[in-house]
């Protein structure tokens, strides 16, 4: 590409309720919605860090954002020379560089609920059709709680403690996990990088902030990848092409443009599964969620993006 424009928008969104993450507990998080133009056409990205994850910062994006003065090929020479990687900026940018075909996708993935350890969750994702559901854990879970959400769906369990477990008790529940046939996997019982990993083994075990990029780690269990963390998608996509073993896609509570690209994405693995997208309706009303809710997460396709863009303030 020797020549294209970029412009960006940052939104800050608020979260209804604080969301636990590898971080601690989160109120609100900001996002860059990328824009790019070329004579490939008109392109959109998202950068969308996570608490918890070590990507860049907003800040840190924002800098080579400006440093390019929205010159497109300047931007793309940037992020490619980085002597640190920028994996939000790289998939933004592969949003854009792939955004004619994310655009059409409408197909739609089967989606694990994500709720919190209360009866009431329980009953009304049931209710709503969801058939893999996702609860957090932390040292204070009790086994008893886990039942108590067991006994009342048919469907597969997934619990995620983001790292927040010692190794005792990250023993405890890899045990309680491969003992009851309803657990999918545990998730991230550890810290990232802790060495206890390799006495815990692969069994139903998941690997979440650990994962990152390709090349971040060498784990033949589950592997859970937020694609707009996930660096350039080519190259994930080749990660994937060629890894044996199930990996599970994820969200991290992108606006639509995030979401429309990193669902096509999942929906280029053939053995995706369940993905992890039910975070829509967790923000207070701010017009960026715009895809429906539910047990099936699916594209929008020949959506006014334009319009959605317009609409940022
Ligand atoms: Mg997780």
């Amino acid at each position: 590409m020797t020549s294209g424009y970029f412009d960006f928008k940052r939104v800050r969104r608020r979260l209804r309720s604080p969301v636990t993450t590898g971080a601690g507990a989160v109120d609100s998080v900001d996002r860059i919605i990328l824009r790019t133009q070329s004579d490939q056409g008109t392109g959109y990205g998202e950068i969308a860090p996570w608490p918890g994850f070590p990507t860049e910062s907003v800040e840190q994006a924002l800098e080579f954002l400006r440093s390019a003065q929205g010159n497109l090929p300047h931007l793309i020479a940037a992020v490619d020379a980085s002597p640190t990687p920028l994996p939000c900026l790289s998939s933004a940018l592969s949003s854009c560089r792939l955004w004619d075909k994310i655009a059409t996708f409408g197909g739609s993935l089967p989606c694990a609920g994500l709720m919190t350890l209360s009866v009431m969750e329980t009953d009304a994702k049931v209710a709503a059709g969801f058939k893999t559901l996702k609860v957090k854990i932390s040292p204070e879970t009790s086994e008893e709680s886990i039942h108590g959400v067991l006994s009342r769906f048919p469907g597969r369990l997934r619990l995620d403690a983001n790292g927040s477990l010692d190794l005792q008790t990250a023993r405890r529940w890899t045990e309680f996990a491969r003992a009851q046939a309803q657990v999918e996997f545990l998730e991230q019982p550890l810290p990232v990088g802790h060495p206890g990993y390799a006495s815990l083994g692969p069994d139903k075990i998941a690997l979440d902030e650990s994962f990152l990029t390709p090349g971040g780690v060498d784990w033949s269990g589950t592997i859970v990848v937020k694609p707009l963390l996930a660096g350039d998608w080519d190259d994930l996509l080749a990660w994937r092409a060629a890894h044996v073993g199930s990996v599970v896609y994820s969200s991290c509570f992108e606006t639509a443009i995030g979401r429309q690209g990193a669902l096509w994405l999942a929906a280029q693995d053939a053995s995706a599964g369940t993905v992890g997208f039910d975070t829509l309706g967790r923000f207070e009303s701010d017009g960026r969620d715009r895809h429906t809710h539910g047990p099936a997460a699916g594209g929008l396709p020949s959506y006014d993006w334009a319009g959605f863009w317009h609409d940022l303030t």
